[in-house]
This record gives C-alpha cells, structure tokens and sequence, in this order.
C-alpha cells in the first residue's frame, strides 16, 4: 500500500477522532516557520501518547526530545494543574522555539524545556516519574531507557518512538539508529523490571513502530 493511502487514511482518522486545535496548529507553523525539521509525531500519535498519560494518572511526565514542543503539548494537556513535565533538548534554537509554543499554549507553568545532551542532563531529573517519552537519537535508546526506568514508579509507562524504522530494525548490520533500537530491543528481553511490547505502525509519518514498557 503506498504512502498516499496510508497518509490518507491518517487524515480521515485525524479528522474523525483528533479535533484540531489553535495552539497545535501554531506549534506547528511556528516550526515549520523557524526551519526546524518535520519529525514531531503525527496529531493520532500525539492524541495516543496523551491518552496513554492520562490512562496512568500521570503527574510527573519525562520527555527526551523536545524539538518543537508538539508532542510535549499533547503531553503536558494530560497533567493536572500542579503536575509537572520535565522535556530535554540539546538543540538551544529548538528549545527557544518550543518554549514559545508550550507559553502560546498555555502550558509554561506546567512544562519545562532543559537544553543540553539528554544523557548529561539526566541524572538531574527527579523522580518518581509516571511517564516517559523517548523520542531523540536512537543511538541512545537504551541508556535513557534506563535513566527512565530509574525514574519510573511501579505501574508507570515508557513509550520509545521509531522503533521500526521502515522495517531497517530486523538488519544486524543496520545504521548507527537500528542499532540503537536494536540495544534497546535486547536490553528489555533482559529486563525482568518491566513488561514490553512493541508495535508496527503506518500512517503520515511512513512505516515505523512504539515500544512500550510497563514498569512493574
Ligand atoms: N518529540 C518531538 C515531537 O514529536 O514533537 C520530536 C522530537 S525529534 C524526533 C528529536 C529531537 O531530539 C530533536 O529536536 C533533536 O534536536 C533532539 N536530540 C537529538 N539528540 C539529542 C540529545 N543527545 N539530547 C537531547 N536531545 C536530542
């Protein structure tokens, strides 16, 4: 099935279930405007990671890769008034943009963005923490994987995007990203701290998968 099917069925599903709003639609603008890459996540992925807070009661929410703060909107909504979402960025111009929009959005109070290399920036992190959402360079996986998983109450989630990688996951001799994933793969069938599963997924964003980890 080619990509323009899958795009358009992400668009009728957008349509039908994903209401559009003002501040996602400028987070968007404002990013494309700023030049930054269109690598945020799909507005039916958005709404999942949302949903997927909001199904753990989530409080305290860690995200790695900020970019333009989209997914960080759709996370930080997820909140209660006092909860807090902590977002890590190495990129300075990404971070400036982001803030702007998460302010535009309402947000500032309840998310922040913290710039610099997301392993350096890590330990700092307090937790106990209720969600993760890793989605920065796959290189890393595991290692905030396991930051994550230090931070993680039992019963809380860790979601790691692109995991599939237009099917490239299965090649051993892969790219420096597959192998990332890769590691991660092997560290959680390792891992009796949690129980994971991962999914394959089309859509707008092409052939890629979620990885998600229940911490036990
Ligand atoms: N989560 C965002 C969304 O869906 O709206 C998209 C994040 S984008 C795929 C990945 C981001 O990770 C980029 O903004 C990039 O600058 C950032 N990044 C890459 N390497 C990083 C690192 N070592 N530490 C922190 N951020 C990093």
């Amino acid at each position: 099935m080619p990509q323009t099917q899958w795009t358009a069925v992400d668009d009728y599903l957008c349509e039908a279930l994903v209401p559009q709003d003002e501040a996602l639609t400028a987070a968007l603008a404002a990013s494309d405007a700023a030049g930054l890459p269109r690598i945020a996540v799909a507005p039916n992925q958005g709404r999942l990671l949302y949903l997927l807070a909001l199904s753990v009661g989530a409080r305290r929410i860690l995200e790695v890769g900020t970019l333009g703060g989209y997914s960080t909107i759709w996370l930080a909504r997820a909140l209660p008034a006092d909860g807090r979402l902590v977002s890590l960025e190495i990129d300075a111009r990404h971070a400036e943009v982001a803030r702007a929009n998460l302010a535009h959005a309402g947000l500032a109070e309840r998310a922040e963005v913290r710039v610099g290399p997301a392993l350096d920036l890590l330990d700092a992190v307090e937790g106990p923490l209720d969600f993760s959402f890793i989605d920065a360079d796959k290189q890393n996986n595991a290692g905030y994987f396991d930051h994550a998983l230090r931070l993680t109450r039992p019963g809380g989630l860790i979601v790691v995007d692109n995991v599939v990688r237009h099917g490239a996951v299965i090649d051993p001799d892969g790219d420096s990203a597959v192998q990332g994933v890769r590691r991660l793969m092997e560290r959680l069938a390792a891992e009796p701290r949690v129980e994971a599963t991962a999914i394959q997924t089309v859509g707008s964003k092409g052939w890629d998968g979620l990885m998600l980890a229940r911490v036990k």
